[in-house]
């Protein structure tokens, strides 16, 4: 609603040079109470005391709490757009940066698809959408032959490398990683199966886009896919894993002495689990009403999407259910162990947006026991971290930021209820209510 709304004067690129405060507010991390933020070229160029300089723009915050912007840290733009015909699909995607923005995320990172469409929706983006997020993309995967997500279905080619042979996949991640932010690669499947990639292609993989300086993020399915990918060098880990014995910790507990141990990130996408899990439950959609997650007027629109009350390819609902069950039992224990989690929802095919899915996903991390002051790290920091970029208040940091009504480490709604959203900074743009 107010993302356009910037207060008595404007904003823009052509004010370049012109710093703007942002007066009385509290910067979260920094423990700066009552302060002054100052944004200049679209950085952060001080934090002070409050002053009574009149020569640049005010932006009263209302003694609120300024935390980084959010950070949707996996999901799958292009997979959203999929449906769109083909020379809409740049369009579409970047009016769902525009959404996301309006929930209080400035950037998101697309963990998997077409690079020309990617290409595009940056572009897109960048020139003619308004106030958007940021978007960080992975291209097309790296998986084995035919292996998930390319499965039977030859309209997904343009999604994956498949690849059998390390040398090649060496080389296609060189050439690749010039082109996109990190790299992405699948690590599902039977051991010595075709459809799996080989652990030599994944370690050719990371060798060639640690030689680019970029991270090589790997989603895996079992806790031995989760060390292998370590072994081979993963700088972040997607999806929580499915445990052999779910009735014992002892297995998150040995994952999470190797992923603090090798300071590795870790992205449980719980959302996509209780998704897959809950899909046709009607006391799970009545759960989100409840929660505020969803509206009613969102159920009739839910229900009556194609993937309603169908089965996921790949993963059963019994499946999902342990691994979800099993995530929210074990990540309280894995953050004490100093695990790095980081957030992302992968999809949203029961939730009524794309960017309520991450909302969603800060729920249920704060519902599995962590301490909010590990949310927040979760959705800002480490989300950026496992990509090698930055999200901090700090001077020089990109004046990237969400100001809330009210403190978010007393109470996960004042994170992600939109009415506790204040306004915005992208890039130091404003947008307030
Ligand atoms: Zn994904």
């Amino acid at each position: 609603m107010w993302s356009n709304c910037i207060g008595s004067y404007a904003v823009g690129p052509s004010d370049r040079g012109t710093p703007v405060i942002i007066r009385n507010v509290t910067v979260v991390d920094g423990q700066a109470a009552e302060v002054e933020v100052v944004v200049t070229d679209g950085r952060f160029s001080a934090i002070r005391p409050v002053t009574d300089a009149a020569d640049s723009p005010v932006i009263d915050a209302r003694g609120g709490y300024l935390v980084p912007g959010l950070w949707e840290s996996h999901t799958h733009l292009g997979g959203h757009a999929y449906a769109r015909p083909e020379n809409e699909r740049a369009a579409y995607i970047s009016r769902l940066l525009t959404d996301f923005l309006d929930f209080g995320v400035t950037s998101v990172v697309d963990l998997g698809g077409p690079l020309d469409v990617e290409l595009a929706a940056r572009e897109h983006r960048d020139t003619i959408t308004g106030a958007a997020a940021r978007l960080f993309f992975a291209g097309p995967v790296f998986t084995g032959i035919a292996g998930w997500p390319v499965l039977s279905d030859p309209e997904r080619a343009p999604i994956a490398h498949q690849t059998d042979n390390p040398d090649t996949a060496y080389e296609q991640a060189l050439e690749l990683a010039d082109q996109v932010d990190f790299i992405k690669c699948i690590y599902d499947g039977e051991p010595g199966a075709p459809e799996k990639l080989s652990f030599d292609a994944l370690e050719a993989i990371v060798t060639a886009a640690h030689e680019k300086n970029k991270r090589v993020l790997v989603h895996i399915h079992e806790r031995v896919d989760l060390e292998e990918a370590v072994a081979a060098g993963a700088d972040g880990i997607e999806h929580a894993f499915r445990p052999q014995d779910p009735g014992s910790t002892a297995e998150a507990r040995d994952v999470a002495a190797l992923l603090a141990e090798t300071n590795t990130y870790y992205c449980p996408t719980l959302v996509t689990w209780e998704q897959i899990a809950y899909n046709g439950d009607a006391g799970y959609l009545q759960t989100l009403v409840d929660d505020g997650t969803a509206t009613h007027e969102d159920i009739p629109k839910i229900t009556g999407r194609p993937i309603y009350g169908h089965h996921f390819p790949w993963h059963s609902p019994q499946e999902s259910h342990v691994r979800f069950d099993y995530a929210m039992r074990t990540l309280g224990l894995m953050h004490d162990a100093g695990v790095k989690i980081a957030a992302g929802s992968d999809v949203a095919m029961l939730m009524p947006s794309p960017p309520v899915a991450l909302l969603r996903e800060l729920r249920l991390l704060a519902k599995a026991g962590l301490p909010l002051h590990a949310v927040l790290a979760a959705a800002t920091r480490h989300s950026a971290e496992k990509i090698g970029r930055q999200a901090t208040i700090t001077v020089g940091s990109v004046a990237d930021a969400l100001v809330l009504d009210a403190d978010p480490y007393a109470d996960i709604t004042h994170l992600i209820d939109r009415s506790h959203h204040i306004g915005t900074l992208q890039a130091g743009r404003p947008s307030w209510v």
